[in-house]
């Protein structure tokens, strides 16, 4: 693939104060842009990041038609940079596409606009440990109609931005409080896909939520209110009598690729692991027996994100103390480990953009 590049005429990096970042709100010097029409993508480029022209006619901002991701890039000790997992998020970008009507992309054109585009704003990939850039490409659909059909036209743009440390003063364990009455996906439906939709259906619960003081919502199946599913943007694991559960992929769950690598490593290191239909009950029977040991939810931008409370109509269970347990801060030292390359990189999850 050939692609044009457009470089900017002064960096604003000079500009950023890399002390305080806090997450996507900053954004490096360049974008990677293409567009499909007639039936191929094309005009590849990697241009100053900036606003796009978009006609108000244009589909994706009346029917959503739109697909995201959401990856990072690590710099290790010795200074290289590399990306983690790309093949795995590319897998789903794709995933994604086919149940949105989006042409896919190849892996290979993928790959490399995010390589050539990392490589380029190499300097923005923070220095400290704990920081990264994340990495978010996305693709709408653009032609001007505003009748419901498949779009024949889309553009293809990834920008980055330098992230902070998710934790400034380590773990601080998140409450969640599960929903009677609103649900995140129905079965047939976009669980599974990672697109705008699934976020919109959740703002109004997730505000309701904060205002009741939790952190975030704990999903539960839409057809019986019973079985747990994700956190809406983070997969979740319990540690029950040493034993790690699971909700399993039925459709409505996002597959999470930190949810795939505690997988894993859990395999790796002889952790009994089940990924099947767990009840919000069970959860709080072994709550109440004592052999809930820990609750964590799993996702690119926080890794591991400890649980310290959760709360199902009128009953609350306390986690662990409130306090991130040794389960959840030993996931996220192996893959932070990983990812920073301190630890071998024993699935050759890092490719280098170097
Ligand atoms: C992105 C996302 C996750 C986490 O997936 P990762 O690949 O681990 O970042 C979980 N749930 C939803 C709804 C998401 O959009």
């Amino acid at each position: 693939m050939e692609i044009q590049y457009l470089p900017v005429a002064a960096s604003r990096l000079p500009s950023i104060d890399f002390q305080h970042l806090g997450f996507g709100e900053v954004f490096s010097d360049h974008m990677f842009i293409m567009e499909f029409d007639g039936g191929a993508w094309k005009s590849a480029r990697i241009v100053p990041f900036g606003p796009i022209e978009i006609l108000p006619s244009a589909c994706c901002l009346h029917y959503g038609q739109i697909v995201f991701e959401g990856i990072k890039a690590f710099r290790t000790a010795s200074g290289s940079v590399q990306i983690f997992r790309p093949d795995k998020y590319h897998e789903r970008f794709n995933r994604s596409c086919r149940r949105l009507c989006i042409p896919e992309i190849d892996f290979d054109t993928f790959l490399t606009a995010l390589r050539e585009l990392v490589a380029k704003d190499r300097d923005w990939v923070p220095r400290q440990k704990g920081y990264s850039l994340y990495i978010r490409p996305f693709v709408f659909a653009t032609d001007s109609y505003i009748g419901v059909r498949v779009s024949k036209t889309y553009r293809f743009l990834i920008i980055t931005s330098p992230v902070g440390a998710y934790y400034k003063e380590g773990f601080n364990p998140v409450s969640l409080v599960t929903s009677t009455e609103y649900i995140r996906a129905a079965p047939g439906g976009l669980g599974m896909a990672k697109t705008p939709a699934n976020y919109a259906a959740t703002l109004l619960p997730a505000q309701e939520a904060i205002q009741k003081g939790f952190s975030q919502i704990l999903w539960l199946d839409a057809s019986e209110k019973r079985y747990i599913e994700e956190v809406g943007t983070m997969n979740i694991f319990f540690c029950v009598a040493g034993r790690l559960l699971t909700p399993s992929l039925e459709g409505t769950i996002l597959a999470g690729i930190t949810r795939d690598s505690v997988i894993r490593i859990a395999k790796d290191w002889g952790i009994p692991l089940e990924e099947r239909k767990i009840s919000i009950e069970e959860i709080l029977e072994a709550s109440r027996k004592g052999s809930l040991q820990e609750v964590f939810g799993t996702g690119t931008a926080a890794v591991i994100s400890p649980v310290g409370l959760i709360r199902h109509r009128e009953e609350s269970i306390t986690i662990n103390g409130g306090q991130t347990g040794p389960l959840a801060k030993k996931f996220y030292e192996e893959i932070t480990g990983i990812q920073y390359g301190e630890k071998p990189d024993r699935f050759h999850w890092c490719v280098s953009v170097d």
